[in-house]
């Protein structure tokens, strides 16, 4: 049962509008629940916003309150009608601006200032009214979207909400009512909105020719092709898209119309477009390189064609924040892939990856035995480790590798190996330094070679370990903001010296299927040099990549190997170990050196003892404090014990550390080998 009010479910009188109300203003928000029918004079409606909870939305008698007055159930599945459009703003715009625009549109209105309203911070609800009762929720929707869109897409966009309604105003509040405009033209906005552009439509065009749509290959003024639209000044154009579909813009309708439906559209037009932060972000691959920019509001527009019209910018950057929104980006995955024939990403909005996929060298020419006999040349023995690590780098990603260590004088071929390793995939692969610095593109790729680096310190044996054991890494780049990507990087190493980089003594792995470094010597290469032998191999290597190792990495077991294949251990490996100690390790070896040699009497008898007092090592220390990490050390190694004690040897008192055993045995031993 409808409420006795309402007289005529027809709006014809456009004095009057069809409202919801609740008059019991006690409830709160939520609890604005049941809501009565009634039909207001214009006039009135300032009296009644201010004493009522009101909606131009109306819904469904709840069947359990039939009779009782305020029988309404106010939900969005129970929606059955509505009179008009509820704008509501929050502080985005004053109401004079908000005039400005009711004017511009030519609609009659009512403005009235909400509840929290300041003449700081304007806050206020506008009403529009159509010209008929819609019962139709997709056409209430759609012109609910179209006027957002024109005239309040700075509003609060829930405009659509179909349980939507306002709470009633103070008393004093503002209230502004427009009296020339016009009630929206519902049917004449939803025939704007559904026309559409088919192949065959009929085209005037501008030179009074008539052709049909498909016909027009270029941007042509035309008369708008919209039925209702008498248009005798030509004021439209058609244009074709990249894409192959027609777009007309009529200035006078203020509406563009696609060749195609409207998501589709926009998908492809957005589709390197992202929606990150409050941002609008830019992927893509340029010259092989993946990247992500941060761009202009504006350019988006551009780059999207969205820049004609209000109406195109409020779509496209709708299908933007609805269907390309990131909400936290959590990393870039970098990977190299035999298998496809250009770059490509991919992005994962939920879990918030990037995936980059990078496609490998092409096939030139087919001929990998002549890639087999350098490889056999320059590795001899280990020839096949070699082609097993190279196998793994075309075919997997992620997979830790071991780091190569080539040495030798010039003209061994270390930088051709290297270089033709960086040439499988080139976005992938960069010459590094060696150090970790701020800005450390490195990071993205998948392959580092260093060349002749001053390999001379332990904090590049530990970038060495950090790249090559972490599983993600940070990439800081000028500019722009941090991110994380997943570590993928294989790294080799090209040095004249046989000792190139600092390793700590008591790694030296024993076993093949646990040793992190290929170490090498490159033997000389007796055919003469063959200058061209760079790009022969680089020719060739497409081909080589795609057939041998194929095989080679089909037929792998990676099983118990901890970076992944069996990794010989060399003799240039074992005396890198030999020869190779860190600072710290160095100055350690040099106490314990100084305590054997020590002719200081006062000292000796404590050392006999068992006993290092403090002050032997204050004495011999260069840089303050140094001796203190020293000490650490030596307790690492086993050598002292951890907490010293103040001990009186022959009436001397000093704070001591107790040797061990392992130093007392060592000290023996070294003394009598002197002896
Ligand atoms: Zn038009």
């Amino acid at each position: 049962m409808n409420n006795s009010i309402l007289i005529q479910d027809k709006q014809d009188d456009p004095q009057t509008v069809k409202l919801s109300i609740t008059e019991n203003r006690e409830w709160k928000g939520n609890n604005s629940i049941h809501f009565k029918t009634v039909i207001s004079s214009i006039d009135n409606l300032p009296t009644l916003l201010k004493t009522t909870n009101f909606s131009l939305n109306h819904w469904q008698d709840k069947e359990s309150r039939t009779g009782e007055e305020y029988s309404q159930y106010r939900k969005g599945d129970y929606w059955e009608s509505a009179s008009g459009i509820m704008i509501d703003y929050d502080g985005t715009l004053t109401i004079d601006e908000a005039k400005q625009r009711l004017k511009q549109s030519g609609l009659k209105y009512i403005l009235v200032s909400s509840k929290s309203h300041s003449p700081e911070l304007h806050k206020f609800h506008v009403l529009i009214f159509y010209d008929r009762i819609i019962t139709d929720k997709s056409q209430h929707r759609k012109i609910t979207q179209y006027y957002h869109n024109k005239y309040f897409s700075d509003s609060d966009p829930s405009v659509k909400d179909l349980a939507r309604f306002f709470m009633g105003s103070r008393d004093d509040c503002v209230v502004e009512i427009d009296t020339q405009g016009q009630h929206i033209d519902t049917d004449g906005i939803l025939s704007l909105i559904d026309f559409q552009l088919v192949s065959d439509l009929k085209i005037e065009l501008a030179s009074g020719k008539t052709v049909l749509l498909n016909e027009i290959k270029e941007k042509t003024p035309c008369k708008c092709p919209h039925p209702d639209h008498d248009d005798n000044n030509p004021s439209a154009f058609i244009d074709l898209h990249e894409d192959g579909n027609h777009y007309c813009h009529c200035s006078s309708c203020d509406w563009t119309w696609r060749e195609q439906d409207d998501e589709n559209y926009w998908y492809k037009k957005c589709k390197n477009f992202w929606s990150y932060g409050k941002d609008v972000y830019e992927f893509g691959i340029i010259g092989g390189d993946f990247f992500m920019e941060k761009i202009t509001q504006k350019k988006f527009y551009i780059l999207t064609d969205s820049n004609l019209d209000q109406d195109s910018k409020n779509r496209s950057l709708n299908h933007l924040v609805k269907n390309k929104h990131i909400p936290h980006l959590v990393r870039v995955d970098y990977t190299g892939d035999v298998d496809i024939e250009v770059p490509s990403y991919e992005v994962n909005k939920n879990k918030g990856v990037v995936q980059v996929r990078y496609d490998a060298l092409p096939v030139k020419l087919k001929d990998s035995e002549f890639v087999a006999s350098f490889i056999h040349d320059r590795f001899g023995q280990y020839a096949q480790f070699f082609k097993e690590w190279l196998a793994l780098y075309v075919y997997t990603n992620y997979r830790k590798l071991p780091t190569i260590i080539l040495a030798g004088p010039r003209g061994r071929g270390k930088s051709t190996i290297a270089e033709m390793a960086a040439e499988i995939y080139p976005s992938l692969s960069q010459e590094w330094h060696g150090h970790e610095q701020t800005h450390n593109y490195e990071v993205e790729k998948k392959f580092l070679y260093v060349e002749e680096n001053e390999m001379s310190n332990s904090h590049q044996y530990k970038t060495l370990k950090k790249y090559s054991g972490q599983k993600y890494a940070m990439v800081n780049k000028k500019y722009k903001v941090p991110y994380k990507v997943r570590n993928n990087t294989s790294i080799m190493m090209l040095t004249n010296d046989k000792v190139p980089i600092y390793v700590k003594r008591d790694e030296l792995p024993t076993d093949s299927k646990n040793n992190q470094f290929f170490v090498y010597e490159l033997p000389p290469i007796k055919t003469g040099i063959n200058t061209d032998i760079q790009s022969a191999l680089v020719n060739r290597l497409g081909h080589y990549i795609r057939t041998e190792l194929k095989q080679v990495y089909e037929g792998l077991n990676m099983d118990g190997y901890r970076y992944s294949i069996d990794v010989p251990i060399t003799p240039e490996e074992k005396l890198l170990f030999q020869c190779s100690t860190t600072d710290l390790e160095a100055d350690a070896d040099k106490y314990i050196e100084k305590l054997i040699l020590s002719k200081n009497d006062a000292y000796r008898p404590f050392f006999i003892k068992g006993y290092v007092p403090v002050q032997f090592f204050k004495d011999f220390d260069i840089s303050a404090n140094h001796y203190n990490r020293v000490i650490k050390n030596l307790v690492k190694r086993g050598q002292l014990m951890g907490n010293y004690e103040r001990i009186m040897v022959k009436n001397e008192r000093h704070y001591c550390y107790k040797m061990t055993d392992k130093l007392r045995d060592e000290i023996d031993k070294a003394i009598f080998k002197q002896l």
